[in-house]
């Protein structure tokens, strides 16, 4: 770059809005392309661990005898990986930003509510 193109765009900038925004004291903006965070459907989960697999961030951490689902929000680095393997898509993604921290947080621990529908019986007729 040269020193001329260098001292316009200095200039420009001058005179122009700034490109970024205050966040979070103004909201985000929100395009189809935004992504948030990570939200899971503990009633649609079925603690296959597929999400924790294709995690590049080990964000994600399941635990099926305990029938519990954690994500560590701060290593997530929203690739959306977990939502698009999900084979019951029960994760997607909330575009409504999460307020700032201020601290630290642990892992967030959710507790899967699916359970197995029973085997339909077969009976003498249903052989028929
Ligand atoms: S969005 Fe990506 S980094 Fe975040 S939890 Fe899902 S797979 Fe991991
Ligand atoms: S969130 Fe989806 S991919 Fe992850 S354990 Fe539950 S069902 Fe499997």
């Amino acid at each position: 770059m040269g020193v001329f193109e260098m001292v316009g765009t200095v200039v420009r900038s001058v005179f122009r809005k700034p490109a970024t925004l205050m966040y979070p004291v103004k909201t985000a903006k929100i395009t189809p392309l935004s992504r948030g965070h990570v939200v899971i459907d503990v009633s649609r989960c079925i603690s296959c661990r597929i999400c924790q697999k294709k995690c590049p961030s080990q964000a994600i951490w399941v635990e099926p005898k305990e029938k519990t689902w954690q994500i560590n929000r701060l290593r997530c680095n929203v690739c959306n990986s977990c939502v698009e393997t999900c084979p019951v898509k029960c994760l997607t993604m909330d575009t409504h930003y999460i307020p700032s921290v201020t601290v630290r947080p642990g892992a967030e621990l959710f507790h899967i509510t699916y359970v197995k529908p029973p085997k339909p019986e077969i009976t003498a007729e249903s052989k028929d």
